[in-house]
């Protein structure tokens, strides 16, 4: 199969669109509907224990929902083939925020992106989570006004990545000038529900 200009042109116009959809869903179907629907509680988990991921069977039932919507707009709008090359960009691109939103709570940063990604996304969970709702991309934080830079991230000890503490459960040194870790409260059930209740009321972990 031989692919046109145009759709090229689609698919990184889909790419594009996923940013934009990743920045809506997060921040209005996600944080601002407090708890309200499957995507809001699932991800509002997330916040509450950031070990939790919503399972693939779900995260594929949001990509089938997403492409029964986007793909007959785009049919409707430019045509069959254009709109395939757009859906296929965006959901290519969709997974690959999945793969990145995870390995941001998984893997340390390896560059410059890496380092930004990080810092944005775990200021979003400990410092304010009505900011910085890109996880792969400033740009529609920047354009709607809710991007804030990250300074020096305070974590939460019970909630820090494996990535970010040493043995002696000190934040690693090349990472001392982004991070720092308060101790606190340790995870225990009472614990585990207030974390709980402050996740789904927007609130940044105590
Ligand atoms: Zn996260
Ligand atoms: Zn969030």
């Amino acid at each position: 199969m031989r692919f046109r200009r145009s759709e090229l042109a689609a698919a990184v116009l889909g790419a594009a669109a996923w940013t934009a959809t990743e920045y809506g869903l997060h921040r209005f179907a996600m944080h601002e509907m407090r708890g309200k629907g499957l995507a809001s509680v699932e991800h509002l988990k997330h916040h509450a224990d950031v070990t939790y991921f919503s399972p693939a069977s779900k995260k594929l039932l949001s990509a089938a929902g997403t492409t029964a919507v986007a793909w007959p707009a785009a049919s409707a709008v430019a045509g069959r083939r254009w709109a395939t090359a757009f859906t296929t960009g965006m959901i290519a691109t969709y997974f690959g925020y999945e793969v990145a939103h995870r390995r941001i709570h998984t893997h340390p940063p390896r560059n410059a992106y890496g380092r930004w990604a990080r810092r944005s996304h775990l200021h979003h969970h400990f410092g304010a989570p009505m900011r910085n709702h890109g996880v792969t991309s400033p740009v529609w934080d920047k354009v709607f006004g809710t991007y804030q830079e990250p300074g020096v991230v305070t974590v939460p000890k019970r909630m820090a990545p494996v990535w970010l503490l040493d043995e002696a459960g000190e934040v690693h040194p090349e990472l001392a000038g982004d991070y720092r870790v308060k101790s606190g409260r340790s995870r225990d059930a009472a614990q585990a529900e207030q974390d709980r209740a402050d996740a789904f009321a927007n609130l940044a972990p105590a």
